[in-house]
């Protein structure tokens, strides 16, 4: 891999999620010249807040995960937007659909708590008892044995911790790789950590500040020439550069809707196709009033009747101060019921579930919206992550400058934090300074970031859960 080649003149960035607005703010207040080009008509990529019904919702990331040391609560603290605490554990129930009841508080704990902090403290043993080759699945199963866990009980921990593992993952458990299921760099506090107030648009909407943000503007060649780059449109524009940042997600880099001319490295190429960008959708529903306190429930996990699915997590919004709203978590397996049908058999879905768990017919939501980001030409999934036969330092591969005058940045451009929206951020904030710090045979050094990359396996006071 090549380093950077100046002067750095005019970078043209592709993608106006956390990643190309990072990217854009940091050049932007060091005086280098910056455009961003966006295919959709807003802002935010996978951070994007709606207003439902009066409520804010985020339909991608929502939750800062450990904020404490995470530079996405220093951004905030220090650009002044709110934090409110997004904790579900402390008020969590949860309702089993094919014992048609509610579990007890020991029951919820043992679940949530209990047997899962016990899974992601052997994790690290089950990968060198299983091999290289194991996936998420085989430990869960190898685990439950170990455990001598039968029946019903059996049932809910693979369900649970299914759940856990594709929400790590956003894709099923039997295609996650057990060797880098914990791989990544942890902050301290709560996995839940904070909610930005208002929603992530409180982030995004700060940073864009004073960016050169051009919508409608989708890119489909980013060509590379001795002179300079451009970027050229579906509609034919083109916008030229001395360099070009995109960040446009994995999903999307998979597909090949881009052409890169030359095109990527070919172990660049190999990484992308690699690397597993699975799904995770939501459904929130938008009540008259939170009906659900009156039963004196908040947050909800739900075990399916179908033994094969993951538990699915439902969030009260209310709970967080937001407004009435509940909002169902799909995580890979479970994402059929939003994506495979219209938007209105996906609520009614829903309302059939919700009807179980409160053992009568819900009122009617007032609102409602399902996601689809799977479906999504500019997204294509959710975020990345190894299946097996990938591994982490593709992930970093995908971060080092190409052709001298590209880099891409996004969450799947690193491996200290990918999925999370911090390590978008980071990843362009990185690719900024890259740039800023032209000069040819010096940047290859500076770029390796396997250094910083440590492997945190198994804590389970900071791993991942539901919802990251
Ligand atoms: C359901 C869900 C829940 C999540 N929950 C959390 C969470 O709670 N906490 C957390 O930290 N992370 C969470 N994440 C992950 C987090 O949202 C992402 O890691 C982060 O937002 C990625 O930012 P990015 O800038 O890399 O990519 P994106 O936000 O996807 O930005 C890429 C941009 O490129 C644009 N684009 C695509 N193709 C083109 C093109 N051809 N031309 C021009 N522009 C193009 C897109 O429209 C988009 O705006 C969640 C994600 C999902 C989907």
């Amino acid at each position: 891999m090549s380093g950077i080649i100046d002067p750095v003149e005019r970078v043209v960035v592709v993608g106006a999620g956390i990643a190309g607005l990072a990217a854009a703010s940091r050049l932007q207040r060091a005086g280098v010249s910056c455009v961003v080009l966006e295919a959709r008509d807003r802002i935010g990529g996978r951070l994007h807040t709606i207003d439902l019904a009066g409520t804010p919702v985020d339909l991608g990331g929502s939750w800062i995960h450990h904020p404490i040391g995470n530079p996405l609560s220093a951004f905030c603290d220090e650009r002044g937007i709110a934090r409110d605490p997004g904790d579900a554990t402390m008020s969590l129930s949860a309702y089993d659909r094919l014992e048609r009841r509610r579990l007890d508080h020991g029951e919820v704990e043992k679940y949530t708590q209990v047997e899962s902090d016990a899974f992601w403290n052997v994790v690290d043993a089950l990968s060198d008892r299983l091999g290289p080759d194991a996936t998420g699945l085989d430990a869960i199963e190898a685990f439950v044995a170990d455990r001598g866990l039968t029946g019903a009980i059996a049932r809910r921990v693979r369900q649970e911790l299914r759940a856990e593992v594709e929400a790590d993952a956003a894709d099923r458990a039997d295609n996650d790789s057990l060797r880098w299921m914990s791989f990544g760099e942890e902050f301290d506090g709560p996995v839940f950590g904070d909610l930005p107030r208002n929603g992530y648009r409180s982030v995004i909407d700060v940073l864009a500040t004073d960016a050169d943000v051009r919508l409608n503007t989708e890119v489909v060649s980013v060509d590379v020439a001795a002179d300079g780059i451009r970027a050229i449109g579906a509609d034919g524009s083109v916008e030229a550069g001395s360099h070009a940042i995109v960040t446009v997600p994995l999903g999307v880099l998979k597909r090949g809707s881009i052409r890169f001319d030359p095109p990527l490295p070919t172990l660049t190429q190999r990484a992308v196709d690699a690397l597993g960008f699975g799904r995770y959708e939501k459904i929130a529903l938008c009540f008259e009033s939170a009906f659900w306190r009156d039963d004196g429930l908040s947050h909800l996990v739900v075990f399916p009747p179908d033994e094969d699915e993951p538990a699915m997590w439902v969030f009260d919004l209310d709970g967080f101060g937001a407004g009435p709203v509940l909002c169902a978590h799909l995580f890979h397996t479970l994402t059929p019921y939003a994506l495979a049908r219209p938007p209105a058999q996906a609520v009614d879905w829903l309302m059939g579930v919700l009807a179980d768990v409160f053992g009568r017919a819900v009122p009617d939501p007032v609102a409602s919206v399902v996601t689809a980001w799977a479906d999504d030409p500019f997204t294509r999934g959710a975020y990345s992550h190894c299946p097996p036969g990938a591994e982490p330092s593709m992930l970093d591969l995908l971060g080092e400058p190409m052709h001298r005058r590209l880099l891409l940045a996004g969450e799947h451009t690193q491996s200290a934090r990918y999925g999370y929206a911090d390590g978008a951020y980071v990843s362009g904030l990185r690719a900024a300074e890259i740039c800023m710090r032209v000069a040819i045979g010096t940047e290859s050094t500076t770029l390796r970031q396997k250094s910083r990359m440590k492997e945190t396996r198994a804590d389970p006071s900071s791993r991942r859960r539901p919802g990251d």
